[in-house]
């Protein structure tokens, strides 16, 4: 065990040599932070130093029920000789102490997910040392409470609001608005009673190393202090706000997270130091310009924590103290973006007019910002295509589909605040997370109304439609978050004074009230607030996005060692057809044609099903015969020259029957009301009839193919309007229209063999009647794991498959998906008995069907074209492994999937370059 290294340096020596030890590329030693920590440090950057507790260490840790892995300890106390050698300042000391933070950082970025100490090493000793080092009584006295209520919140678990109480007082006796203009001695008075929170709040039982003379104390020794926060970072990696975050963005909970022990920068050194955070870009928009907060004379959390309001970082310049720094921090943008290829967000301090930075990662950002800024970096030759594609996450798309108020309506606007995270929601307001999950699960939009946000509201933000905020700016928590998850938000929303105890706001300017349950719009991409419900619209593919998807295009059309991917949709009307060619479907991979049996049509189905009148039936079939055609005579047509897979009918016929219980009911009270005899009787017979067509298991019953068995007449009249609608369109119009037919839940070979030779006579007649030639291939919808074993023996009769991957993925497991889903695949999920949903994203046992089918069909039948229009179709993870299976030409997936799907396709073949 002792080989392995679990501290690695960042910074320069005593000499101001760098010795740093760790780079980039190593996040998932070093975690996100320690890794850019270290980068930083290679490439110039004044960053101060420090050493990172490798991730592993953590892991090793936590699986250890909370115990050191050997050797650990000895090689982090050797690290802490060494950085106070670095340093020239010992942890402790009297006269000139060191002081580090202790920070977390696990290998993907979860902001705000975890737990950081800061000023560690201040003992009652080591305060007097920095005061006669700095002759700034009024900072260590504020550093010092910093860190009593840090430490005893985060690593003992004290509620950090007795603290913030204690604090509020003292400023409401003084006077005085913020933290920072109390007095040196107001703050040394609040160190001495945040001593006496922590002593009277720690058990001591828990911690008897605390404990001197019978009663616990504040540790006085920084190696105590250090040792118990590095534990409670490990310790932070499975807290309940961490957990859920990890589950939200699939990261595994096997990672570990490793601290960062880091030397101080003080930003809270008066008025010629600060604190901040900024992005090389904006992270909403993608504009290049400055875009960041800071606070004057403050630590770390004040920024995010919106206990003050920040200023735009546009204005630091205007502080001569800062102008420096600002000047530096500018150059600083640019050479982190050469660095890293990408926008930066960073988090930096300024100490006495002296720049220090403290994180850089890749910043987070809207799907527009994302947009913005591949284009304009492959302008600026910082990237090339290839990259551009990569960086925008598909699944993130769905964000600028998000739909937008109609400004079209009139509306007034009731407030405004700043455009955090774009796209519009309408909800009814809440005021707690608690209340958000609660409403959300009674099956009501919410919009979550909050001061500000902090991590423990995350349940309450997953749940909501919408997030506002009266406090904050743009990097606050909420507009973080709510960034990540596309969520709209509207942060800073001033005019609101929120009283969440009472549940109402009210409105600067404004006579409303507004209360729990009333409901509101906001747009985040706006940053307004309007009173009501509003209509929503769809935004439109055009400008950035179009042009991505194009360069998607071409790289997942290219003929370049693997194969074209091709996107199609799945589209029963020609309003979605049309919708799915703006979006870029190339073609219909699945037309269901029972869509067109609702509505009205429904009586005309419902004649054809339950009639014995050979006549009415009859009758009823040809109206059938002649509102299919005219569907597919407008189906066509919108789709001229390009693929049309459409499917026979499929479902239980029972789904166009009324409810027996219902129509029991009708009977029973018409009988009661005395109604005529032949009323009656024909309600009778009906009822006999559904009653009799009832199945114990319809998703395994009468259906797909199987249905042409007991009524032969009804896929006989689709082929029939399929062929007549083609045949139709290419005589009276010129057009090419390019229909196929797809026969479904086929089983055995010989279902499809006799499908087909029935099929092929009905397109000759229309052939004859017509006088045209029609070229309609047929093929098979393989769905059922017998299909797929018996490809082979299938394949030779069939022109194309198409794997239906949610009936697939049912038969495969076994599961009926609607009672899967709602009553236990959440459960299977939660206990890890599966990873993901398969119904979502696909499972390897039903890629290995598709595998096995597609391999055996080639064999028998080669040039035959295969592909997928489960909803697997639209899902990235899902189209990036079918993609490996070679011979899969298409997925197919809904309209609003059709631009996801590109993107993954395009991701997924570079994967394979
Ligand atoms: P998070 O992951 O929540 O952002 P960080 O570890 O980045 O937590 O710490 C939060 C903030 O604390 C930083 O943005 C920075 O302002 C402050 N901070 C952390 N370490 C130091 C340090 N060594 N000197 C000064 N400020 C620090
Ligand atoms: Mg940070
Ligand atoms: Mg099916």
């Amino acid at each position: 065990m002792n080989d392995v290294k679990r501290v690695y340096r960042f910074g320069a020596d005593a000499a101001g040599n760098d010795v740093t030890e760790g780079r980039s590329s190593m996040n998932y030693v070093l975690g996100g932070k320690g890794a850019n920590l270290a980068e930083m440090c290679r490439i110039g950057l004044p960053v101060p130093g420090g050493f990172t507790i490798t991730c592993q260490t953590c892991t090793d840790y936590t699986s250890a029920g909370d115990t050191w892995p050997e050797g650990a300890l000895d090689e982090i106390a050797d690290a802490v000789q060494d950085l106070e050698a670095r340093m020239g300042k010992r942890l402790g000391d009297p006269t000139d102490p060191l002081l580090v933070s202790v920070r977390s950082g696990a290998p993907f970025s979860m902001p705000g997910m975890m737990d950081t100490v800061l000023n560690l090493g201040l003992t009652d000793a080591s305060a007097q040392g920095l005061i006669t080092q700095t002759a700034a009584e009024h900072f260590v006295w504020d550093s010092y409470r910093r860190f009593i209520q840090m430490f005893s919140n985060v690593v003992m678990g004290i509620d950090a609001d007795l603290f913030e109480n204690a604090l509020t007082e003292k400023r409401l006796m003084a006077g005085v608005r913020t933290d920072s203009e109390l007095s040196a001695s107001t703050l040394h008075e609040l160190v001495e009673e945040f001593k006496q929170i922590f002593c009277s709040h720690v058990d001591p039982k828990a911690h008897p190393e605390l404990v001197q003379e019978g009663r616990v104390v504040f540790p006085q020794d920084p190696k105590v202090q250090l040792k118990l926060a590095i534990e409670a970072v490990f310790g932070s990696w499975m807290n309940e706000r961490a957990s859920i975050y990890r589950k939200q963005h699939g990261i595994s909970d096997s990672l570990g997270t490793a601290v960062n022990v880091q030397a101080m920068a003080y930003g809270n050194k008066g008025e010629s130091s600060a604190t901040g955070v900024a992005f090389t870009r904006n992270p909403a928009t993608g504009e290049r310009e400055r875009y960041g907060d800071f606070l004057v004379n403050a630590q770390g959390e004040d920024v995010v924590a919106g206990i003050r309001n920040t200023e735009p970082i546009q204005d630091m310049a205007t502080y001569p103290a800062l102008a420096q720094a600002a000047d530096d921090l500018e150059r600083i943008f640019v050479i982190l973006e050469n660095h890293y290829h990408d926008m930066c967000d960073i988090e930096f301090t300024i100490e006495q007019g002296k720049l220090w930075m403290l994180q850089t990662r890749s910043g987070k950002r809207t799907a527009r910002a994302a947009l913005r800024i591949a284009i304009e970096m492959v302008e600026e030759g910082l990237i090339d295509r290839d990259t551009a594609v990569k960086r925008i996450d598909p699944s993130q798309l769905d964000q600028l589909l998000h739909p937008q108020l109609d400004t079209t309506a009139s509306f007034e606007v009731l407030a405004r605040g700043l455009n955090a995270s774009p796209g519009a929601a309408v909800g009814e307001i809440v005021f707690s997370s608690d209340d958000a999950v609660k409403r959300s699960n009674e099956g009501h939009p919410v919009i979550l109304v909050r001061w500000e946000t902090n991590p423990d509201d995350l349940k309450g933000m997953v749940a909501a439609e919408g997030i506002l905020t009266s406090h904050g700016g743009k990097t606050s928590h909420a507009a973080v978050i709510a960034r990540g998850m596309g969520t709209p938000c509207v942060c800073g929303v001033e005019a609101f004074h929120i009283d969440a105890k009472a549940k109402e706001v009210r409105i600067d300017g404004s006579d409303v009230v507004l209360h729990e349950g009333d409901l509101i719009s906001i747009d985040g991409g706006e940053g307004i607030v309007v009173l009501g419900a509003m209509p929503l619209t769809r935004a439109d593919l055009t400008g950035d996005l179009e042009t991505v998807l194009g360069w998607a295009d071409e790289i997942r059309l290219q003929e370049d060692g693997s194969h074209p991917y091709h996107v199609r949709v799945n589209a029963d009307n020609p309003d979605d057809a049309a919708l799915a060619l703006d979006f870029g479907a190339e073609a219909i991979g699945l037309c269901r044609t029972e869509h067109m049996f609702l509505g009205e049509r429904k009586n005309i189905i419902q004649t054809y099903i339950l009639s014995d009148e050979v006549q009415e039936r009859s009758r009823a079939l040809e109206e059938l015969l002649r509102v299919q055609t005219s569907d597919f005579v407008e189906m066509f047509r919108t789709m001229d020259r390009r693929d049309v897979v459409v499917r026979l009918i499929d479902p239980p016929l029972h789904e166009f029957l009324d409810d027996p219980r219902e129509l029991a009911v009708a009977l029973a009270r018409r009988e009661a009301e005395g109604a005529p005899q032949d009323e009656l009787s024909l309600l009778r017979a009906r009822l006999r009839r559904i009653d009799a067509m009832a199945e114990s298991n319809p998703m395994l019953g009468l259906r797909g193919v199987r249905l042409s068995f007991a009524f032969p007449d009804l896929p006989l009249m689709q082929v029939r309007a399929i062929a007549t609608a083609a045949a139709t369109l290419i005589r009276d119009e010129g057009l090419s229209p390019r229909p196929e037919i797809m026969v479904p839940l086929v089983s055995v070979a010989s279902e499809h063999i006799q499908m087909r030779s029935i099929a092929e006579r009905v397109i000759q007649e229309v052939e004859s009647a017509f006088g045209v030639a029609l070229d309609i291939p047929i093929g098979t919808m393989l769905e059922l794991p017998r299909a797929c074993l018996t490809a082979d023996e299938i394949a030779p009769l069939a022109d194309f498959f198409c794997f239906g991957t949610n009936d697939l993925t049912q038969t495969t497991f076994g599961f009926s998906r609607d009672d899967a889903e709602a009553k236990f695949i959440p459960a299977y999920l939660h206990q890890k008995l599966l990873t993901a949903n398969p119904f979502e994203t696909i499972d390897s046992a039903v890629l290995e069907f598709v595998r096995m089918a597609v391999s055996k069909a080639r064999t028998a039948h080669p040039g035959m074209t295969f592909g997928v229009c489960g909803e697997h179709g639209g899902d990235p993870a899902s189209i990036s492994q079918l993609f490996n299976i070679a011979g899969v030409d298409y997925v197919s997936c809904s309209p609003y999937r059709v631009p996801v799907a590109r993107l993954a396709a395009a991701h997924a073949k570079l994967a394979n370059r």
